[in-house]
């Protein structure tokens, strides 16, 4: 017999398990399916166990610095295996996690691979047999996986994605890094920092693409301080695999170049977890591997939505929590705002730290906005100062004609941390007279940010 719920989830990365959560709270029976690990790609195999891994570079980067700070550290090393360990357990915990939170909120969890056989149907094949599920509300939060292009495939020893990435069983000499945006720079800046000879190809004409232009050319400054190869406009057409060593044809400039790595990691982009799933027969759009839904996460199939890398960019764990709030609370009765793709930041972790909100300068001018631009380098911030960090550049983009925050762009020490600040501002439509009006802590990295606004209008104090 069929169980039947409220709402069901399929999937349990940061999108599925905060929907089931925040209709758990609102009073629904829900059900989440996840066929391999509570918490998704973002706990398990992404934002977190990164983010463990580039704090272990950014710590080994300072014990070199350590002069400068007075200190003596010498016989500076890493032992691989235990920065890969601390990453996993740090992943674990946060998997323990979810599965705590899930159950105190007593959402039912089923372990298996989902599929909807009809509309309003969910099967799920355990390890224990297959069970049946029903409900008028189903949530698609699949999520997505690494691209993988004809030819440049993964295959775990000589070329990795960035699963193979986060744990290596040996630290590459000669890496090369396809593709930069957020995943492919954080692991070039992981390895490069722990000692291998690092080369960034990338397409387009400038590294971290979708970043205003000039954050890319600040960032790229600084990877090629610390002996990254950045090769722009290149295309990596050919992979030939030999003996622990990979053969890499690069296309620039109508030129092909043959250069030798022993490790290659492909950061592509991603494709969603669309297929198998059943979703051809209900009629649901899908167009270019994510299911195309409206703002509000409908697929056009009744009580059927889509949240989070599935439905499309930003590819980002936030960007799919507060789609997961905003579905449950739809379902459960409520009138949710739509979430503003425009005002969610991207950040990405690597030395230095890069993070935007908003419109870059290019594409404010390109929608017809009259721009105001503020800028103020790090090296006029006291604490920059201070912490040794004077490298970095905050930028503001504002509407001349009203005032408004168009974007907020930023490069240096902890700025993914700062950037929340443009965030909230963005949030309540803030104008550059409520910005200049506020009054920021002293000495701190956030000065940086009133400092940015006071420039667009000719006003900056410290520099
Ligand atoms: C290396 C890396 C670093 C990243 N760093 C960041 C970062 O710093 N910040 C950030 O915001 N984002 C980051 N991301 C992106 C982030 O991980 C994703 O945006 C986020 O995980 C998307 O959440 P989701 O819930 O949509 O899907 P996912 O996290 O992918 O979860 C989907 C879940 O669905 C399950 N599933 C799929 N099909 C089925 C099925 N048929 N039945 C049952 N279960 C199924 C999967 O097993 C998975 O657990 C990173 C990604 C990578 C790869």
């Amino acid at each position: 017999m069929s169980k039947s719920f409220d709402m069901i989830v399929i999937g349990a990365g940061p999108g599925g398990y905060v929907a089931a959560i925040r209709g758990a709270q609102l009073g629904l029976k829900v059900a989440i399916v996840e066929r391999e690990h509570l918490g998704g790609i973002c706990l398990n195999w992404g934002c977190i166990p990164t983010k463990a891994m580039l704090r272990t570079s950014e710590v080994f980067h300072l014990m070199h610095r350590a002069k400068e700070f007075g200190l003596k550290a010498e016989g500076i090393g890493y032992d691989l295996d235990a920065v890969v360990k601390r990453s996993r357990a740090i992943a674990k915990q946060l998997n323990s996690g979810v599965g705590h939170l899930l159950k105190k909120n007593k959402v039912a969890v089923l372990m298996g691979e989902a599929t909807l056989p009809a509309k309003g149907k969910v099967s799920v094949k355990t390890e224990n047999g297959t069970e049946e599920l029903t409900s008028n509300n189903i949530v698609l939060a699949t999520g997505a996986r690494a691209r993988e292009l004809p030819g440049l495939e993964a295959d775990g020893d000589l070329v990795w994605t960035y699963k193979h990435a986060l744990v290596p069983k040996r630290m590459p000499k000669k890496l090369l890094v396809i593709g930069s945006g957020a995943i492919g720079i954080e692991f070039a800046s992981f390895y490069n920092a722990l000692g291998s000879e690092t080369t960034v190809v990338e397409v387009m004409d400038r590294i971290l693409p979708v970043e205003d232009a000039e954050i890319s050319t600040f960032a790229k400054k600084q990877f090629e301080k610390q002996g990254m190869t950045i090769r722009e406009k290149a295309m990596v057409k050919q992979l030939d695999r030999g003996k622990g060593k990979v053969t890499a044809h690069i296309e620039a400039a109508g030129k092909v170049t043959k250069e030798e790595f022993d490790t290659v990691i492909s950061a592509v982009g991603i494709v969603g977890n669309t297929e198998g799933l059943g979703l051809e027969a209900l009629g649901v759009n899908v167009d270019r591997t994510h299911v195309v839904t409206d703002v509000r996460c409908r697929t056009g199939v009744d009580g059927l939505y889509a949240i989070g890398d599935i439905a499309g960019a930003p590819w980002l764990a936030h960007k799919a929590s507060h789609e997961g709030v905003m579905v449950a609370e739809l379902i459960a009765g409520g009138h949710p705002h739509a979430v503003d793709a425009d005002s969610i930041a991207g950040c990405t972790y690597c030395l230095p730290q890069v993070a935007s909100v908003g419109l870059t300068e290019a594409q404010a001018k390109e929608q017809g906005y009259d721009v105001k631009v503020g800028r103020f380098p790090f090296i006029g911030n006291g604490k920059a100062i201070a912490l040794g960090e004077p490298e970095g550049l905050v930028k503001t983009v504002f509407d001349a004609k009203t005032g408004a925050l168009l974007g907020a762009h930023m490069v240096g020490a902890e700025v993914t941390e700062l950037i929340q600040g443009y965030v909230v501002g963005r949030q309540l439509e803030t104008t550059e007279e409520d910005l200049m009006q506020t009054v920021f802590p002293h000495p701190t990295l956030s000065e940086m940010m009133h400092e940015a606004v006071l420039d667009a209008w000719g006003r900056a104090i410290h520099y």
